[in-house]
């Protein structure tokens, strides 16, 4: 779609599994490297970039607190593996010589800034990648729902949710050889018949403020700068 190539600024949302490579747990440093220059590409073309990575590969709430950990402090662990997270691709991207900013909703001031709205803005005008990290700050949401709000808040044209498929299908297309790619698909029609994109608080909220999310395909190079030039397969949720 040629008016992907009109995007200015865009929000990128990464699992934290992407970054393990085939590592069953944590940080693969090639895997990471091989994402930022992802990024970079789309950086060279002037397109704002925000960023959100999740932890899963490091910690999830939910699997703390099946373990018989209390929720939300299982969940807080979850929103400080985002953190790891954002400073490992924030070293990959500096060494590729893009300036960026780990901006993190838990303060912690030796680490990352703080998340003061209008000094991101600033950052992203100075085409500095703004890597937005411990989720919302608050237990029971997830780092999709953080995308979803930091997307909104930093006016992004779209959500770039980076995946291992090229879109959204009917029917997981690992386990079904006859499952069919959505080229749009309505965002109650992603909540209606669970498609998994996000999870739920997430879709409503890009729903409701009409901020599209663009699935695609992270395995593929290329890929992102490819839709950002109009080009490629994908699913836009809208
Ligand atoms: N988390 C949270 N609040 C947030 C974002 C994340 O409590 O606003 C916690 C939650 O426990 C979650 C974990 O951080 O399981 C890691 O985030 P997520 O599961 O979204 O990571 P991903 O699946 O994208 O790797």
């Amino acid at each position: 779609d040629p008016a992907n190539a009109t995007f200015k600024r865009v929000m990128l949302k990464i699992s934290g599994e992407a970054l393990m490579g085939d590592a069953g747990f944590g940080l693969n440093p090639p895997t990471v490297e091989r994402i930022a220059r992802e990024v970079q590409s789309v950086h060279e073309m002037g397109v704002e970039i925000c960023m959100v990575i999740g932890g899963g590969n490091i910690f999830r709430g939910l699997q703390g607190s099946a373990q018989g950990m209390e929720r939300t402090t299982a969940d807080y662990m979850g929103m400080l593996a985002t953190v790891m997270n954002a400073l490992a691709m924030q070293s990959a991207l500096e060494g590729l010589g893009i300036h960026t900013r780990v901006i993190s909703a838990i303060t912690m001031n030796e680490v990352a800034e703080p998340y003061i709205r209008r000094r991101a803005v600033r950052h992203l005008e100075k085409k500095r990648v703004c890597i937005f990290a411990a989720g919302t700050g608050n237990p029971y949401f997830t780092t999709d729902t953080a995308a979803t709000l930091r997307a909104n808040e930093m006016s992004c044209e779209a959500i770039f949710k980076g995946t291992k498929v090229d879109g959204v299908y009917d029917k997981d297309p690992v386990k079904h050889a006859d499952a069919v790619r959505y080229d749009t698909v309505s965002y109650d029609d992603v909540l209606a018949k669970r498609l998994g994109v996000m999870d739920a608080s997430a879709i409503a909220l890009a729903r409701d403020n009409n901020l599209p999310i663009i699935v695609f395909s992270l395995d593929e190079p290329g890929g992102f700068r490819g839709i950002l030039a109009g080009e490629g397969t994908y699913t836009r949720v809208q």
